[in-house]
């Protein structure tokens, strides 16, 4: 294997996650070659664009991202460079594997869920403005056309992974035109899949259901706002931030990050868990068909974390960024890696 991959170190602990993560997959034998670029408030910081044009081009000329993440200034400033990627490369499906890791200090030990989340409208199309003063609108863009599609994504994923049921996530009772809309792509996509369960749920039904026994979902379907907030629900379901992995994913083209954001509040200190951006470069690698380099990553963070209990704080552990990249590099050029065991990813 020999690619080009395009690489958004990010900001925030960003940084520590991405460098940790490119050492793995280099002692791993991944053979990339990565395209580095600046975003946010840095690339503002050095008179750029928050979002570059010669980014996007990067992204799109070679098909792969792997993505720290990136701050979003609050109130005003710039626009999400989460949103705006995703918008601008069309990547209208959010993928999240949620899963227990065995041993973990966790409420539930059988967590295995997939979400799946619109990506590209619902309430974050950004389009808001000013009634009169004291009244703001913010409008939610549902289309037949990012619905099914999302849909679609959702089934064939479920078909090719060997997952039995998607229940779609809505707010349809209230939201009758719009949850509306969404609910009946889904139904009507779900026509074509006979061997899959489809069902819905309420969202603020499916928030209780997920606390109280999360075992019984298999995939999740939602538009982007209950696919955010459900995401976070669901990490917290197996370990926290620190641990769920992510894909973008588009026609051709994909971004790979965690689902955390960039915490500030422990960015520079070296404790940032790297195991969220780890698990979605396995991801990465298996979407790029690299299944053997996936799998070896996969066994090396299995023998570290689940084997040798090696946590960073955020598990109720003491190690830090650094250690835990060590260890998982060691394991790796120890060449003593044991495939194919219950998965971590
Ligand atoms: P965003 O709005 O950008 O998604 P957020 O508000 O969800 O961000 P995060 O930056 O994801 O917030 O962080 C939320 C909390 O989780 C913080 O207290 C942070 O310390 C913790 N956290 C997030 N990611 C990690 C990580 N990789 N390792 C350790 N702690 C983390």
């Amino acid at each position: 294997m020999s690619r080009t991959i395009t690489l958004l170190p990010g900001d925030g602990i960003g940084p520590e996650v991405t460098a940790a993560t490119v050492r793995v997959l280099e002692a791993a034998g991944a053979d990339i070659e990565w395209e580095s670029h600046v975003v946010g408030a840095e690339a503002v910081a050095l008179g750029d664009d928050p979002l570059p044009q010669r980014v996007l081009d990067s992204i799109r000329a070679n098909g792969v991202c792997l993505k720290g993440p990136v701050t979003t200034p609050v109130g005003k400033g710039f626009r999400s460079i989460n949103v705006q990627l995703r918008q601008a490369l069309e990547l209208y499906a959010n993928l999240r594997p949620v899963r227990t890791i065995p041993g973990l200090p966790g409420r539930f030990d059988d967590v295995d869920l997939i979400i799946v989340r619109e990506n590209t409208e619902g309430l974050y199309s950004g389009i808001e403005h000013q009634v009169v003063p004291g009244v703001v609108e913010s409008l939610k863009i549902i289309t037949e056309k990012a619905s099914t599609r999302v849909a679609r994504f959702a089934f064939e994923h479920a078909r090719q992974n060997g997952r039995k049921r998607i229940t779609a996530v809505h707010k349809a009772n209230i939201m009758k035109l719009s949850d509306g809309l969404f609910l009946d792509c889904f139904r009507r996509v779900a026509e074509d899949y006979p061997e899959i369960e489809a069902d819905d749920r309420i969202i603020d039904n499916m928030c209780m259901q997920l606390v109280l026994r999360p075992e019984a979902y298999d995939v999740l379907l939602l538009e982007n706002l209950y696919g955010d907030i459900v995401s976070d629900l669901a990490a917290g379901l197996v370990g926290g931030l620190g641990v769920v992995p992510g894909a973008n994913v588009g026609d051709g083209v994909a971004v790979f990050e965690a689902v955390h954001g960039s915490a500030p509040d422990i960015a520079g200190r070296g404790i940032a868990n790297p195991l969220a951006l780890m698990r979605s470069a396995i991801l990465m690698l298996r979407y790029l068909g690299e299944r053997q380099i996936a799998e070896r990553v996969a066994g090396a963070l299995r023998q570290v974390v689940v084997h040798d209990r090696l946590y960073t704080r955020d598990l109720g552990g003491t190690a830090s960024t650094n250690e835990l990249t060590e260890a998982v590099v060691n394991v790796l050029r120890s060449g003593e890696v044991e495939m194919g065991r219950a998965s971590i990813a």
